[in-house]
């Protein structure tokens, strides 16, 4: 189906894109890579009657090292982020889920600002940015602020930007020396959306865990911290008990629903499981075994 009829917009300038936003409030979107927005068009789910381009846009699209941590532009595609040698490096949960985000047509084209701002909790960036602590910078009419990865997300497709603002960047810090980081995603098909995915970033001094971050993917309506699971974690030596029940902690306060992809309670049974596997998987990449 052919999406309806809409004004496009390609702008070369941030400021260009934030005055056409303000002059049609509520009835302009930005069009990212598209991947999100076009089938929502197309389908005729939504229909929007101003379309505001980023792609002409310079200065967007990068991976820098800073001293405190990493900044990606908003327009940095999902591959850019999955074939970087500084995110494997530094944040292999991030590395994780661009390498099984979708299929490879849709990470060359698909943005990272466009994953977050998107605000789909069956999309795998919000749980990872949570999960690693990130900051997203958001430029408005008032010029920029930044809101923590944990405030931005509010509900199913609702952030906590308002309708005229941009998100322009994201900022990772790095964490202490003895830390890491994985992200389990289950799927049923290679190119698709999990049934159920978490992301897991721990810190440690000696054996015990100090700082510990969980959130996940598609198993509520919106990405949010598991903090009673990570409390579990925090001020132990993570034994296979005290992983064991972090786990089954998040399964039990996670909220999935019955739909196609299975019952409530095997996505309860699946998460347990993957958030066992990156719990493990993130204390191995710590150089802990
Ligand atoms: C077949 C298929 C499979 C997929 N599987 C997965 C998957 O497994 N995991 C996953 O995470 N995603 C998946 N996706 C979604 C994909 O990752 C999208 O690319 C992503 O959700 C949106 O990014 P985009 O750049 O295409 O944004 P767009 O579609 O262009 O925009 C999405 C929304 O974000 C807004 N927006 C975009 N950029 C900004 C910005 N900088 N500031 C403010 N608002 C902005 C737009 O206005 C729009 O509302 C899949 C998509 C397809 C088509």
């Amino acid at each position: 189906m052919n999406p309806p009829i809409f004004e496009y917009f390609a702008p070369t300038g941030i400021d260009e894109v934030i005055d056409i936003l303000a002059k049609y409030p509520g009835e302009a979107k930005i069009l990212a890579g598209g991947q999100s927005l076009i089938p929502l068009l197309k389908s005729r789910i939504s229909s929007i009657p101003y379309l505001v381009s980023l792609s002409e846009v310079k200065g967007l699209s990068y991976v820098d090292e800073g001293k405190e941590g990493v900044r990606i532009g908003a327009m940095t595609v999902d591959s850019d982020l999955e074939n970087s040698e500084l995110i494997r490096k530094r944040f292999p949960l991030l590395h994780d889920a661009t390498g099984q985000l979708a299929d490879p047509l849709v990470r060359n084209v698909g943005t990272i600002g466009g994953n977050l701002s998107h605000a789909d909790p069956a999309n795998d960036l919000p749980a990872v940015m949570i999960a690693l602590d990130a900051r997203f910078a958001v430029r408005g009419r008032n010029g920029s602020r930044e809101i923590n990865a944990r405030d931005f997300f509010l509900d199913t497709f609702t952030t906590a930007m308002e309708p005229e603002e941009v998100l322009t960047e994201v900022t990772i810090p790095f964490w202490g020396k003895k830390s890491g980081g994985a992200y389990v995603k289950f799927k049923k098909n290679t190119w698709n959306f999990s049934v159920a995915a978490v992301a897991v970033q721990l810190e440690l001094e000696g054996n015990k865990c100090t700082r510990a971050h969980i959130a996940t993917t598609s198993v509520s309506p919106k990405s949010g911290r598991m903090e009673s699971a990570e409390n579990i974690l925090v001020g132990k030596a993570l034994t296979d008990e005290v992983i064991n029940k972090a786990a089954s902690e998040v399964a039990a306060s996670a909220q999935p629903t019955t739909d196609p992809y299975g019952t409530e309670e095997y996505k309860r049974e699946i998460l347990r499981r993957i958030t066992r596997e990156a719990i493990r998987k993130a204390l191995s990449r710590a150089g802990v075994n």
